[in-house]
């Protein structure tokens, strides 16, 4: 057999993760040798013994046999987090198609090469006897500067350096001369920069209900067996997960062990976050995408010495590298942003399964409207399923109406507000209540439909909605399929057909002339353009600055509002027609949690939801706050068109400048995976273009493939992207594997 090499990367910065270095594996090392394994070397021309890590394996040499050096020894005591998190890095690059390189920088905390921000302090170091005549002396001589300085000191012994300079306008000489004499000396710290308010009054821990108690009880109980399988709380809205959680994350840290917080990005609000601060304080800390890199290292810094215990944050927070992690928690575990977009395409969720594992640390996850795939795991038994179906205090569930809008055009009302939601709002804005107008535009993707029927047009083969395109064409974007734009409805010949085109501005100019006098706040893409804008409007709304609150989807996520008694969904098809095989489940989450934000303080809450498509099942089962109803009908919908999650799904994204070169590679693509693959049941779908067909210039092909068995997908991949590398129809076009479609 050939020998065995393995790549070893000696530098873990941000820079030198591209550079690796080939090492011959001894016969006797190679049942230990693996990704993330930490071995000694001979480095540079004096071959200095050092430490390095295998990220990878193979049997080609890169350079002259002769000049490949052996690895000296494989450390085996303790895996470091690092190695840990190299070998994550190596299942995100096998399960994902990335290389290992982009794994790796997504994966581990990115080295800085500038200096880090230190904090100084001055710190009294004299006998404060001595102190006390120095002070009669500069008074005396009037020594002004020296004198403030003096009583600084001897009231709070340890001064900020900056901040004391400026504050008491004291001149870097002075403070000098304190030093030379002896009296303080000057100490620095690295400042970490929290990211969080320092004060925040401590909050006691919360009496917990007895369902809350009992889903704690459950999930310890599953932590404590054999082999404890990742958790699932199903909560209703308003029914305190987040008291769950924190009860778990004090179990967890009172054991000495560390936990991750996974909330969606959109959640990360002041509100949310200070609840944990309150409860853990200074052991608490976040990351957010707005940090900078520099800002992202050093909470990762604190996390590996030991100074934070529990981490919050989206994605990435899951790559925090904590030496003894001990649980995962992963908030509205059904969100969208759990996905990477970038490559590698990791979803949070199978990673942090995969982390949790590594590293023997538990997994859990809550929702009010868990994704399809998890709840079908919950239900096959792969996780343990943990409900909690009341509110917390009792409170009811908001009663909801659903709205035909059809009915409304022939009663020949044209407006947004269908007239059950007219009324409903002026009750409120009479009885000083809070309202929120929710315009559902996710995944909002041009398709066309019926204003009189409701029909919407379709793909024949993949039972999803077109798209219109500029070109007067209806496409598919799952296979191609393409129609010409109708100017009539195939159903019932009405004229009224076409796309939806009402925004939130328009809506809140409709709201400010339908109810004058109202006191209205707009939430969506424009007005939040700013780091602090979201969590304005937020506390602006809160502490009842406005009646109206209108909104796309980010003002449904998880805010606890209690003033508020109305939702109105205006809209709720709009993401019923998004195009792609989730369309229903997400409509189904959007409005349940929608649905959720009323109703949640003393008063009765009430939702109004206007469609077009009242008998459609996710519609009426979000109406009635159902989950279940919801899920025997998706997974009927899944099983008959053979969507995930019974059957794995997989995309090959690819993009290329230029148009006829990326359909020919994509051809090629299909007919390599028909070639290596025979079996009739794995299915093929495309190429077509995606959605965005066209992105700077680059144009987006996809070719989608399904079969019951994950692996033999992530097996196709692996031969796709050798065949890919070695052929030259591939030079200038982007490939890119996703597995979470
Ligand atoms: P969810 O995330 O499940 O929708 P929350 O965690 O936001 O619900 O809880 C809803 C409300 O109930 C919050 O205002 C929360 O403070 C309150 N709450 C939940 N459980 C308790 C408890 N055990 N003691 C006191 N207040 C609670
Ligand atoms: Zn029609
Ligand atoms: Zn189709």
């Amino acid at each position: 057999m050939k020998d065995l090499y393995a790549d070893i990367i000696v530098d873990i910065s941000q820079e030198k993760l591209d550079k690796t270095f080939q090492y011959l594996v001894p016969p006797e090392m190679a049942a230990q040798v693996e990704a993330g394994k930490r071995v000694r070397i001979p480095f540079g021309n004096g071959g200095r013994e050092i430490t390095g890590y295998v990220i990878g394996l193979s049997r080609e040499p890169k350079i002259e046999v002769s000049r490949i050096k052996p690895i000296l020894a494989v450390e085996e005591q303790g895996m470091e987090i690092e190695s840990r998190l190299i070998s994550l890095a190596a299942w995100i690059a096998r399960n994902y198609g990335s290389t290992m390189n982009q794994a790796l920088k997504t994966v581990l905390p990115v080295k800085e090469k500038a200096a880090a921000r230190e904090k100084k302090y001055i710190c009294l170091k004299a006998d404060p006897k001595v102190c006390d005549s120095l002070l009669e002396e500069y008074v005396r001589k009037h020594y002004r500067a020296k004198e403030r300085l003096m009583r600084a000191l001897l009231q709070k012994k340890t001064l900020e350096y900056s901040a004391a300079v400026k504050e008491m306008k004291i001149s870097r000489e002075a403070v000098k001369s304190f030093e030379r004499e002896g009296l303080v000396s000057i100490e620095r710290e690295r400042d970490y920069r929290t990211p969080l308010p320092r004060r925040i009054s401590p909050e006691e821990k919360a009496v917990l209900s007895e369902e809350q108690q009992q889903a704690v009880k459950d999930i310890l109980e599953e932590w404590e067996s054999d082999a404890p399988r990742p958790c699932l709380i199903k909560g209703v809205t308003g029914s305190g997960k987040t008291q769950v959680y924190m009860e778990l994350i004090s179990h967890v840290l009172e054991r000495g062990r560390q936990v991750i917080l996974l909330i969606p990005e959109i959640a990360l609000t002041y509100q949310n976050v200070s609840r944990f601060y309150a409860r853990f304080g200074e052991k608490v800390s976040l990351i957010h995408s707005r940090m900078s890199q520099g800002e992202r290292y050093d909470q990762f810094e604190r996390a590996k010495k030991g100074e934070i215990s529990v981490m919050i944050g989206p994605r990435s927070a899951l790559f925090t590298p904590f030496p003894e992690l001990g649980l995962i928690l992963i908030d509205e575990e059904h969100e969208d942003s759990y996905k990477s977009e970038k490559n590698p395409c990791y979803h949070a969720r199978e990673t942090a399964i995969q982390r949790g594992k590594a590293e023997g640390a538990y997994v859990v996850m809550g929702s009010a409207s868990p994704s399809v795939e998890s709840y079908y795991r919950a239900e096959t038994g792969i996780f343990r399923l943990v409900c909690l179906d009341q509110r917390y205090g009792g409170s009811a569930l908001p009663a909801v109406s659903i709205v035909d809008l059809r009915e409304e055009l022939k009663t020949g009302n044209r407006s947004v507000f269908s007239s059950l939601l007219t009324e409903k709002i002026r009750e409120r804005l009479e009885k000083k209540e809070q309202i929120i107008l929710f315009l559902n535009r996710r995944g909002y993707s041009g398709f066309v439909s019926c204003r009189s029927c409701g029909h919407v047009m379709k793909c024949p083969h993949c039972d999803v909605s077109l798209t219109s395109h500029r070109n007067g064409r209806l496409i598919c974007h799952y296979c191609g399929y393409e129609t010409m734009d109708v100017k009539q409805c195939p159903v019932c010949g009405s004229p009224y057909i076409g796309g939806f085109r009402a925004g939130t501005q328009q809506i809140e100019s409709l709201v400010r002339k339908s109810f004058p006098g109202a006191k209205v706040l707009r939430m969506d893409a424009d007005t939040t353009r700013k780091k602090d804008d979201h969590e304005k409007i937020l506390s602006a709304f809160g502490n009842g600055e406005a009646d109206i609150l209108i909104g796309t989807q980010m003002i449904v996520k998880g805010h606890d509002f209690p003033r508020v008694t109305l939702v109105g969904v205006l809209a709720a098809d709009l993401s019923l027609c998004s195009g792609d095989y989730r369309a229903g489940e997400k409509t189904f989450q959007l409005l349940l949690q929608a649905v959720g934000r009323a109703g949640r303080g003393r008063a009765a809450g009430e939702a109004v939801i206007q469609t077009y498509h009242p008998d459609n099942y996710c519609i009426q089962a979000a109406a009635a706050q159902d989950y279940e109803w919801f899920y025997q009908e998706e997974m009927d919908y899944r099983s008959l068109m053979g969507y995930p999650p019974r059957a794995a799904m997989a995309a090959v994204r690819g993009a290329g400048k230029e148009e006829e070169l990326l359909n020919q590679a994509m051809d090629y693509c299909r007919k390599y995976i028909e070639r290596i693959y025979q079996g009739k049941d794995l299915i093929l779908i495309g190429p077509a273009p995606e959605t965005v067909a066209k992105v700077q210039d680059m144009y987006r092909r996809v070719l989608y493939m399904r079969h019951q068995d994950r692996e033999v997908l992530v097996r196709i991949k692996n031969a796709l992207e050798k065949y890919i590398e070695v052929n030259r129809g591939f030079r200038n076009i982007y490939i890119q594997f996703d597995f979470n479609v």
